[in-house]
């Protein structure tokens, strides 16, 4: 079977309603961080994605009016004529492609607390918001009426924008979700009660929105196939609100309810397709065409899906930032070439935190308006030499980027295997899949002949001027420290013994200390809790202490704290928080309150330093010279070695150096931002 044969099935055409879908690819709705205030941003984004072969791109999730209002989070908006005309130019861009623009309606209920738009915010029932001390007001029958007059009139908006696929959104806690609910519906009128009751109101803003697109746009439902747990909707009854409703919209949008325990869980904690199960149970429920996510990658699962019949269209949201072009790449049998997501969550992570989106395998994403950086095509270079120094994420993806601009690339790796940290943390507990970030640049290297790469090759300053390449990139790393210096600890710790203190590296490299372990966690991200897992399973009696008020606390963002934390309990590691190592003797640590300075001992015969990290620049602070000095012409630090950070900014790094090397670099476009028109 030839290729373009084997994944046919993901490349025939799919009516959905009154409009129909090119192909197989699906966008789902998706967070960016850029929401209704980087309209330039996002629509050259969603363009991209077309661009790269998604038959279907939809927005991220979409307020309907003021009452719904998410900030500090990015949202999408349709309240005015502005939001209208700035998600047509993303419907526009979508379309100029061949592809369909889908918006996800929303309103967040009593989850959200309108901090921008300072209306009160509405629920089923007065609630708490998710994580301001405000509560909402309880709908009463006016309030029910205006929703439905502002969805209605988001819809006619939605239309006017020019979007195909318009969506009605009960699930994820927000506003209808509320109405669906047993526990929180507490209704005595027609939408509480009863499940026919409580589905009444998503009852109505489907034929509602039916109405107002008529044939012009399809209506999809985002719903989760096993309910949104137990205690509100349990999965028979969100199968019976498919058995009534299922023939209303025009497809079935199918998540689950543990949105960070399962649907949007990282690869630390869960496979690729594992809502396949749920999600095939409820297809059978309907004849309309079902979309489902599962992080797929592999076009393989993708054609099985459809072949068997369990999914009418692959959904993704990840696997479409990490690589826009899979479309693409799998119809053109190009299929070494497609870039993997390795099921990290920073792109959601940095929208959680307010920031346009990023991605670890993906350094251009977000960055196809303000830089014009597209994800497959570079601008060809003066030529030349250029030596790399380092072959992990910030070296591979320079000298990848390099080779395909047609620069002569050598590139230098003091160890015997290229991926530099990649290699090493892949090798951790539940972080296996982060290899792909060196396995996509290696493949693509593999094939560049002008790209020569040097492994067990530990360059000195001397060699690297008797080289004499015309450029220099120096990729050298960072180093943990060994002195507890972080955070918290402005200063080394005083008289640690060397021979029982460990770090992160160490561990890397094989050590396996056994017996009662201290890990110092002022990271806070995942390293610490990693290392905790591979110890104990080991079988250490492991203590966790962290600065942070809970286990791994950053990684709250990437929406893996909670089962951090289940998993460092489950496997009887001790967790002490809000506290710090203030000393080691090699007996035991003195831990110290960061609220109270009250402090304690604690047996430990073994302290693992997770604090900060030291950039490895040695070998650039050679180069040239002095801090004082400027540096020559042709020399630059890139990646972790330049400033420590997460993998996918050294990615983004090496991307950038080797994208603007010899200057030629695409136009900086500054902040995308409304003009204020008149004063
Ligand atoms: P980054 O995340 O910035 O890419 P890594 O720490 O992952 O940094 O990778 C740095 C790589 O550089 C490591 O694989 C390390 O072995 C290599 N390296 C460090 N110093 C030298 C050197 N002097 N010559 C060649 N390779 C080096
Ligand atoms: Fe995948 Fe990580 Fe990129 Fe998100 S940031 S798309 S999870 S690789």
């Amino acid at each position: 079977m030839t290729i373009a044969s084997r994944y046919q099935p993901l490349f025939e055409p799919l009516r959905l309603g009154p409009v129909t879908a090119p192909n197989r690819f699906y966008q789902v709705p998706h967070c960016t961080g850029m929401g209704h205030a980087l309209p330039r941003t996002l629509a050259a984004m969603r363009g991209m994605k077309a661009a790269g072969g998604w038959g279907v791109v939809c927005t991220e999730y979409c307020s309907i009016h003021p009452s719904s209002d998410d900030q500090p989070h990015p949202f999408a908006a349709l309240w005015d004529d502005g939001d209208v005309a700035n998600l047509a130019a993303m419907a526009d861009q979508v379309h100029a492609h061949g592809a369909l623009a889908g918006v996800e309606l929303w309103h967040g209920g009593s989850f959200v607390a309108n901090l921008a738009s300072r209306v009160p915010t509405i629920g089923v029932r007065s609630m708490p918001s998710r994580e301001e001390p405000v509560q909402s007001q309880r709908m009463d029958r006016s309030d029910i009426r205006a929703f439905r007059r502002w969805h209605r009139a988001a819809v006619e908006r939605a239309r006017q924008a020019g979007f195909d696929i318009v969506y009605v959104y009960p699930t994820h806690g927000y506003l209808l979700s509320e109405f669906l609910s047993r526990s929180l519906n507490d209704r005595r009128d027609e939408y509480g009660g009863s499940l026919e009751n409580r589905a009444r109101l998503f009852r109505e803003l489907l034929e509602e929105t039916k109405e107002a697109v008529g044939d012009r746009c399809a209506i999809a439902v985002r719903f989760s196939a096993d309910g949104h747990g137990e205690e509100h909707l349990s999965s028979d009854e969100a199968h019976d609100v498919v058995g009534m409703l299922g023939e209303l919209p025009d497809l079935w949008d199918l998540v689950v309810g543990d949105y960070y325990g399962e649907e949007m869980a990282t690869s630390r904690f869960v496979r690729e397709g594992s809502l396949l199960e749920r999600v095939a149970q409820v297809k059978k429920l309907t004849r309309k065409p079902v979309v489902s996510v599962g992080r797929f990658t592999s076009p393989d699962t993708m054609v099985a899906q459809i072949r068997s019949g369990t999914l009418d269209l692959i959904g993704a949201a990840r696997p479409s930032i990490a690589d826009p072009f899979l479309p693409s790449k799998i119809r053109d049998g190009r299929l070494e070439e497609i870039r993997e997501c390795i099921g990290c969550n920073v792109c959601y992570a940095y929208n959680y935190r307010g920031a346009a989106i990023r991605c670890t395998q993906n350094p251009t994403i977000g960055e196809e308006w303000r830089r014009g950086w597209h994800p497959e095509h570079v601008p060809k270079g003066t030529g030349g030499s250029v030596l790399v120094v380092g072959a992990g994420p910030a070296g591979l993806e320079a000298a990848h980027i390099l080779g395909k601009r047609g620069y002569e690339v050598t590139l230098a790796e003091a160890s015997q295997e290229p991926g530099g940290r990649v290699t090493l943390e892949s090798r951790l507990p539940g972080l296996a899949e982060w290899a792909r970030v060196r396995d996509y640049r290696l493949t693509q290297l593999r094939a560049m002949p002008r790209v020569s790469m040097y492994l067990g090759n530990r360059l000195s300053a001397a060699d690297v001027r008797e080289f004499g390449a015309q450029h220099v990139l120096i990729a050298t790393g960072a180093r943990w420290r060994r002195s507890g210096l972080g955070r918290w600890h402005a200063r080394a710790i005083e008289d640690l013994p060397a021979a029982a203190v460990l770090t992160p590296d160490d561990i890397m490299q094989g050590a396996r200390p056994t017996g009662r372990v201290v890990i110092f966690d002022d990271d806070r991200y995942y390293m610490a809790a990693v290392i905790a897992v591979l110890l104990a399973t080991g079988g250490a009696q492991v203590t966790y202490v962290t600065t942070g008020g809970q286990a791994a606390e950053w990684s709250h963002y990437t929406g893996e704290q909670e089962r951090t934390q289940q998993q460092l309990l489950g496997l009887g590691i001790e967790i002490v928080t809000s506290a710090s190592v203030e000393a080691f003797d090699g007996d035991a640590v003195t831990l110290g309150c960061i609220y109270s300075g009250a402090r304690r001992r604690h047996a430990a015969a073994t302290l693992i330093l997770v604090t900060s990290r030291e950039p490895q620049d040695e070998l650039y602070r050679e180069l040239v010279g002095s801090e004082d000095e400027e540096p020559p012409r042709g020399i630059q630090r890139i990646g972790d070695c330049h400033q420590p950070a997460l993998i996918a900014h050294a990615v983004y790094a090496g991307h950038q150096a080797a994208r603007e090397l010899d200057a030629i670099a695409e136009p900086d476009r500054g902040r995308d931002r409304s003009v204020i028109q008149n004063r």
